[in-house]
């Protein structure tokens, strides 16, 4: 992408928004970062406030903008489990509604739009690693619906409007995600096993703890992003961006304590509802058209984010990421 593009990132404010945010400011754009605060946190962009190319709007998209930008990367949801539980009529909402109201602002801008999609449109797969030509196994009425349901509606959406009206539109579909500027409580795993491990709390393992995921480090996942915003028109997605390699919960349990030189005890909780039991993208098509794969082992990645959070229980000054 040329420099000196205007563009906008809803949830901006949020733990991968702000990362995004900082990669396309050293890229040569203004960026606009928008965010409601939900779930995103007016720390994680401070350091950009004083930026000459950066500027930061509070706004809900379940309400419509007006704003001229030239691309669109729409990254405003909670993504957290717990996050996006506590008001689930508004993960809806946000999902469907902020869509077609930034893909009406597209349209009007004749502006490219990227959607962050998500692994959850595979549901709790039966297909192993998830291709993206799998169609999922969601449950509609469950209590992580609102969620993959809404961001499965927001893709219809980007399609259609790609059909009906030739907008130019990206899709990724992003897999579990980690580092740096996760909120202590976000509830997802990574951080919640860190926090633990660092206060030698014990570590809570949802079932049995042989459920999978696969983490990609946030920078990666960032560079996909990008990558895939640059692609030509006709490349839309959806593209899978996460990392590969798979490991159980239990797995990330034992490399946290070993990092963490901590003492904590697993015990476990039961598991929620509908959590999937395994996931793992294919990145073949991401390998192809991109040239992307993630380059940063989880132990790699495992060591700003674990320091991150150190500083940020001791209250010292957070550590620069990035
Ligand atoms: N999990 C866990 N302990 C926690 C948080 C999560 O064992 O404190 C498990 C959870 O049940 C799931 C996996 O870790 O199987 C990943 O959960 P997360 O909420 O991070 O993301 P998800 O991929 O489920 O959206």
């Amino acid at each position: 992408m040329q420099a000196g593009r205007r563009v906008l990132v809803t949830g901006g404010g949020g733990f991968i928004g702000s990362f995004l945010c900082e990669r396309l400011l050293a890229e040569g754009h203004e960026v606009l970062c928008l965010d409601n605060f939900s779930s995103g946190r007016r720390s994680n962009v401070a350091p950009l406030l004083s930026h000459p190319r950066f500027e930061l709007m509070r706004h809900d998209i379940t309400f419509p903008l007006y704003v001229e930008v030239d691309q669109i990367y729409n990254l405003a949801c909670p993504a957290s489990p717990v996050h996006y539980q506590l008001d689930p009529v508004q993960t809806t909402k946000v999902s469907v509604h902020g869509a077609i109201n930034l893909l009406g602002l597209a349209k009007r801008l004749k502006a490219r739009i990227l959607q962050a999609s998500t692994s959850e449109v595979y549901g709790d797969p039966t297909v192993h690693p998830q291709t993206e030509d799998y169609w999922g196994n969601v449950n509609p009425i469950g209590p992580r619906s609102c969620y993959d349901e809404g961001k499965r509606c927001a893709e219809t959406l980007f399609f259609d409007y790609w059909r009906q009206h030739r907008l130019e539109i990206k899709v990724a579909r992003i897999f579990n995600t980690y580092g740096p500027r996760m909120r202590p409580d976000d509830g997802r795993v990574v951080s919640n096993f860190i926090v633990q491990a660092l206060k030698g709390e014990p570590i809570a393992i949802y079932g049995d703890g042989l459920q999978t995921r696969s983490f990609c480090y946030v920078d990666d996942l960032v560079d996909g992003l990008v990558r895939l915003m640059e692609t030509p028109p006709e490349v839309t997605g959806p593209i899978n961006l996460g990392t590969p390699s798979e490991c159980t919960i239990r797995d990330l349990a034992g490399l946290i304590l070993e990092m963490t030189g901590s003492r904590s005890r697993l015990v476990e909780r039961p598991l929620p509802e509908d959590d999937p039991r395994q996931r793992q993208p294919d990145i073949s098509r991401a390998r192809a058209v991109l040239g992307w794969a993630p380059s940063t082992a989880l132990r790699e990645g495992l060591v700003p984010t674990i320091a991150y959070f150190e500083a940020l229980l001791s209250g010292a000054d957070l550590p620069p990421v990035g």
